[in-house]
């Protein structure tokens, strides 16, 4: 392949980030909108830093929560640094939210009239390394005998163009056939804390909606959780510290009580 076939150039991040990937703790974090970073070739897609820096171009303040979460609990954590209007990592390819036009009411000028040699680079040189190290680290895990629940992290704006309202749940706890981690974590969290907990809400996992927890987590057996912190809460360091250290509470016990892996 010739350099002028490469989409990412030197100066550009690696198209995943991989922390602790020795963690001992049986959880793998995954974080598919962690980041805001645009191939310099792409020319940031023709948005201003103000749309950069809105939910539609990541997940604000999960990397700072997560980061910190798995230090806490030794435990591995692989995220995604390019942004979501680049190409959506928890979007089946071809999916028609994978590459958006529109976002949330915020045109997005790099993804107009898309060709379709320009997205499939986005998925060769993006989304399938990323999704290819989430599978390594499973695989050299599964090779050391050592358990492994998939937590995907993320997080979603209190206010969403086009529903009724700002969204009241503090935190969302999804999942689509396996709801072991996911309903202990409910029960922790609702019994222990004053927090509004969404079940499935503000979204729901299935094969359209989602990617990553299909791909690695349903279709291998392997036990999970969809988290969504609303981002309100975590735009600051010292509301991600505050939410790290309730999910580091919180998460090993929930996983205890699921009998799913031992923590
Ligand atoms: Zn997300």
């Amino acid at each position: 392949m010739s350099v002028i076939d490469r989409l990412l150039q030197d100066g550009d991040p690696a198209p995943f980030g991989t922390e602790n990937g020795d963690g001992r703790f049986p959880i793998l974090f995954a974080s598919d909108h962690a980041g805001r970073a645009i191939p310099k070739a792409l020319g940031r897609l023709g948005l201003d830093e103000v749309a950069l820096a809105r939910h539609v171009a990541y997940d604000i303040g999960i990397y700072g929560v997560t980061t910190r979460l798995a230090k806490t609990l030794d435990a591995t954590y692989v995220f995604q640094p390019y942004s979501r209007l680049v190409i959506d990592c928890n979007r089946r390819p071809g999916n028609a939210q994978s590459v958006l036009a529109v976002s949330d009411g915020t045109t997005v000028p790099g993804n107009e009239g898309i060709e379709p040699a320009a997205v499939e680079a986005r998925r060769r040189e993006i989304l399938e390394p990323y999704h290819r190290e989430i599978e390594r680290v499973l695989a050299d895990r599964q090779a050391r005998a050592q358990p492994t629940a998939l937590f995907a992290m993320h997080s979603c704006t209190p206010l969403f163009g086009g529903e009724t309202g700002p969204r009241p749940w503090h935190i969302g706890v999804l999942a689509n056939r396996d709801w072991r981690i996911g309903d202990a974590l409910i029960e922790i969290l609702t019994k222990e804390t004053d927090l509004c907990v969404g079940r499935n809400q503000p979204y729901s996992v299935d094969e359209e909606s989602d990617y990553t927890i299909p791909l690695h987590a349903e279709a291998n057996g392997l036990p999970y959780v969809e988290i969504e912190i609303r981002q309100d809460l975590i735009g600051d360091e010292a509301g991600q510290r505050e939410w790290a250290e309730l999910c580091a509470s919180v998460f090993p016990r929930a996983l205890e009580r699921s009998g799913v892996v031992a923590a």
